[in-house]
């Protein structure tokens, strides 16, 4: 594969830097370097995210004609790249990665109208409804019901680990609607406002001390039936190609590069005639350059109009070993500083340190934190699982 930059590509590389620099304030850098959990505050993001929309760059992965730029995927990653470079916080993946790339497929008019410019603009923020107390990997087995009554449909039940629903005002949801035959054939897709009547949200404060889990309940929430995405009973279908996009939907190098370059960093300031940790940085470094390669095919398959299919969990799988790589590493170089804890977040509202001090203080709760990397979006042995029965064919 070549990876050279011919000279267009260049020429891009140069205005989406020079776009970084002018949209991309020393505030949100600081906070991109502060953010202990996974996901900066949306109020810091959604900035960028309206200067992208402005430029009409905010949808990158979507095709022309829903308002995708059209780039190719060398562009793209360039793209990529370069915010993680500069430190520009992404702002909603859910909406932008996961729900906008299935309302496309399977979406009405009505929905491809109401629901995909509030995505590109960033007026909705979407929270994602799958898991459930006892339905995580064995997601079929869900039990939120949707019982149909007229034109709505009247739902109860549990969602769990629904990150940032707090600060979102839609959510897509699997739930119920048969219990007859195969469990996946009685499941369907809905898009539903949080602010129905009935909706209760209850945070759930992870390890590394932030609050971007939630719990979701569903009282007797009357749901309009023009937000079912697809069929009812074949919600399961819909539910499984989002899992793709969520799996390998974004290019993940930028992101993993840029912590890996701070990681350089401490390790130069701190330890740099430890061989053991040098080895340990330049072995991720080398997994990191293999990373890109399984980015930029899931890239490919993008740009070819396909869905990633099961490369987006070998994908998964290497940047979430990697990324807790880091973590587990910059601990360790960081030694003793790295076990002073503050409690308050986010931390870039509560410090005023130097910034090598600054960042030293979320280093723990990232590493604990980063644990998640490898449950979240499907757990490692599911995502090994989908890659044996592939390869194998079974
Ligand atoms: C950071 C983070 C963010 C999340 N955000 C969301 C969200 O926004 N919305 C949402 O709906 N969910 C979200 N989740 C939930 C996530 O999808 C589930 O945690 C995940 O699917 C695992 O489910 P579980 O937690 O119920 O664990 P379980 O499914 O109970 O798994 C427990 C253990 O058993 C193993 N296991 C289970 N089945 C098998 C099998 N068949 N073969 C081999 N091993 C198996 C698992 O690998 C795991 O080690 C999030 C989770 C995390 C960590």
């Amino acid at each position: 594969m070549d990876l050279d930059l011919s000279p267009q590509d260049r020429v891009f590389r140069d205005e989406v830097q020079a776009f970084l620099t002018e949209t991309v304030p020393p505030t949100m850098r600081r906070a991109q370097d502060l953010t202990t959990g996974f996901i900066v505050e949306p109020d810091i993001s959604i900035h960028f995210h309206r200067a992208l929309a402005r430029k009409g760059w905010s949808v990158p992965n979507w095709p022309v004609e829903y308002g995708g730029p059209g780039w190719t995927p060398v562009q793209r990653y360039i793209f990529e790249i370069e915010c993680g470079r500069a430190g520009a916080a992404p702002y909603n993946g859910a909406g932008t990665q996961f729900v906008g790339p299935v309302i496309m497929r399977f979406g009405t008019q009505q929905q491809k109208d109401t629901y995909l410019p509030r995505i590109r603009s960033g007026e909705d923020h979407w929270a994602q409804g799958y898991s459930e107390p006892g339905s995580g990997s064995d997601l079929a087995s869900l039990k939120t019901k949707a019982e149909s009554n007229g034109d709505h449909y009247i739902v109860n039940g549990q969602k769990i680990w629904t990150t940032m629903a707090h600060r979102s005002n839609r959510i897509f949801a699997l739930v119920r609607t048969s219990n007859e035959g195969k469990r996946q054939e009685g499941i369907t897709f809905l898009l539903i406002d949080l602010d129905l009547p009935g909706i209760t949200i209850r945070p759930i404060i992870g390890n590394g001390g932030d609050h971007e889990f939630n719990e979701v309940f569903f009282d007797n929430a009357r749901v309009p039936k023009v937000g079912r995405v697809g069929e009812e009973n074949k919600g399961w279908e819909v539910a499984k190609y989002l899992l793709e996009f969520e799996r390998g939907g974004t290019v993940m190098a930028g992101r993993v590069r840029a912590q890996f370059a701070k990681l350089a960093h401490l390790i130069a300031t701190r330890c740099l005639g430890d061989s053991d940790v040098t080895a340990r940085l330049a072995e991720i470094g080398t997994d990191l350059d293999a990373m890109e390669m399984i980015d930029l095919s899931v890239l490919s398959a993008h740009q070819a109009g396909g869905n990633p299919g099961p490369i987006s969990s070998l994908l998964k799988l290497r940047w979430s070993e990697l990324r807790q790589a880091v973590t587990e590493l910059a601990v360790e170089a960081a030694g003793e500083d790295a076990l002073r804890w503050v409690t308050e977040r986010p931390l870039y509202e509560t410090l005023q340190l130097p910034p090598d001090e600054e960042e030293a203080l979320a280093l723990m709760p990232r590493y604990l934190n980063g644990r998640a990397f490898t449950i979240m979006g499907g757990t490692t042995e599911i995502q090994t699982n989908i890659l044996a029965k592939s390869l194998l064919n079974l």
